[in-house]
């Protein structure tokens, strides 16, 4: 047996898995969220103990320090000389990776070369990375990218109708996001129904705080709806998705703000948080939809996109098998997923009400008869690091 981490930094917050490989068995689970505060909060949990802090964590590079301290604090290991492998949820891999791999230093300078692109990610995750090696020298980091899945896109799907020159000397194209997810819970589909993954053409709809989805077909990415950089798309929690590119400039003149601040309000001050006015979190639109105008249409434009992706995708890949439903809102929300299913009746697809009433289960919800297999996969983007850490160890 042999013990793999698989870790996920996020701007502010460190998440950590401990498990022994190839069991898929979770020996622990811990996260640091509010790094940089004073008041950050310490989360970890074994099979029959949990720590809970609140502690002043300066960086990404005390909250590693403090997570590896838990694991023996709580007797998961008794030396961290145990642990073989760490697997790095890197969010943008460019164009220089396709699958998981070793983190050498030539690695570690392409994804920090990267952080242009995924500002609040790559560097971060690089500094884990270091700090990690740093406490443990032997260690076999292992990078395993957010955009690896998508880098079967074709050109056609790939690229901007910009002057080709530019997408060339710059390397813009559509690198998309949550590829571990969508590749997770579309294996997962292929396994529930029994079906060769290549045969399928499967939509993935992963509905979160970020949300994207993905068309899936001949067992690959085929086209998905984040871009360039992850706001492109879907109506999110607090990012626009799609809009018209003229806006940005439109509103740096009326608003006399550069076009960067126009930015940081297309990133966190839009999606469902700026149509309702309430909040960027489904639960409290989905609460106040009965009553509050402004949250229904929040929620409405939500789901219209899905829907325009999904016609989108039934349209380039001539058909869909499988609709599969994950992440915070997909596996949570009964409600928004009957209201994107209630859309398609046109195309034959068929939600069963009652199958619906389900959270967080692996589950069939559409009807026998309906012309396409609806599912509700949680994904488990850590148990795929944790795997391809240890296949590559
Ligand atoms: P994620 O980014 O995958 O963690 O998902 C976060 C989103 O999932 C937030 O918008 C939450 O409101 C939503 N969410 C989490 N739990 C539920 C739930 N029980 N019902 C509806 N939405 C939920």
């Amino acid at each position: 047996m042999t013990k793999v981490l698989a870790l996920n930094a996020g701007s502010s917050s460190l998440k950590m898995q401990l498990m022994e490989m190839p069991a898929e068995k979770l020996l622990c689970k811990g996260q640091v969220e509010r790094i940089g505060f004073n008041d950050a909060i310490v989360t970890v949990k074994s099979a029959d103990k949990k720590i809970k802090k609140i502690m002043a964590i300066k960086d990404h590079t005390k909250a590693i320090d403090i997570l590896l301290k838990a694991l023996v604090e709580l007797a998961v290991i008794t030396d961290y000389a145990e642990i073989k492998g760490a697997g790095h949820r890197i969010v943008q891999g460019g164009t220089y990776f396709n699958k998981s791999v070793v983190i050498d230093a030539n690695v570690l300078k392409k994804i920090e070369s990267l952080g242009e692109l995924a500002p609040l990610h790559n560097p971060v995750a690089v500094i884990v990375i270091k700090a990690l090696n740093a406490i443990l020298p032997d260690i076999i980091s292992v990078g395993v990218f957010d955009t690896a899945f998508h880098q079967s896109l074709a050109e056609v799907a790939y690229l901007y109708s910009i002057p080709l020159e530019l997408s060339q000397k710059y390397a813009i194209r559509k690198y998309g996001a949550h590829g571990t997810s969508h590749d997770y819970v579309s294996h997962r589909a292929a396994e529930m129904l029994d079906k060769q993954y290549e045969d399928l053409k499967i939509i993935t709809l992963h509905l979160g705080a970020g949300a994207s989805m993905t068309a899936i077909k001949n067992g690959k990415s085929f086209d998905t709806s984040m871009g360039f950089t992850p706001i492109a798309g879907l109506t999110m929690g607090t990012r626009a998705g799609d809009i018209d590119i003229s806006i940005i400039t439109y509103l740096a003149e009326k608003l006399k703000i550069s076009e960067k601040e126009v930015f940081e309000i297309l990133n966190k001050k839009s999606g469902l948080l700026g149509l309702s006015g309430i909040s960027s979190d489904s639960r409290e639109i989905e609460d106040a939809m009965a009553t509050d105008d402004r949250a229904k249409l929040a929620m409405d434009i939500f789901v219209d996109r899905i829907i325009g992706y999904i016609g989108s995708y039934y349209a380039k890949m001539g058909g869909v098998d499988v609709l599969v439903f994950t992440a915070g809102i997909g596996e949570n929300s009964a409600i928004v997923r009957q209201m994107i299913i209630d859309r398609l009746s046109f195309l034959g697809i068929k939600l069963a009400p009652e199958l619906n009433q389900v959270r967080g289960v692996e589950q069939v919800i559409s009807t026998d008869d309906s012309t396409a297999t609806v599912l509700l996969i949680p994904t488990n983007e850590e148990l795929m690091i944790a795997r391809d850490t240890f296949k590559i160890i």
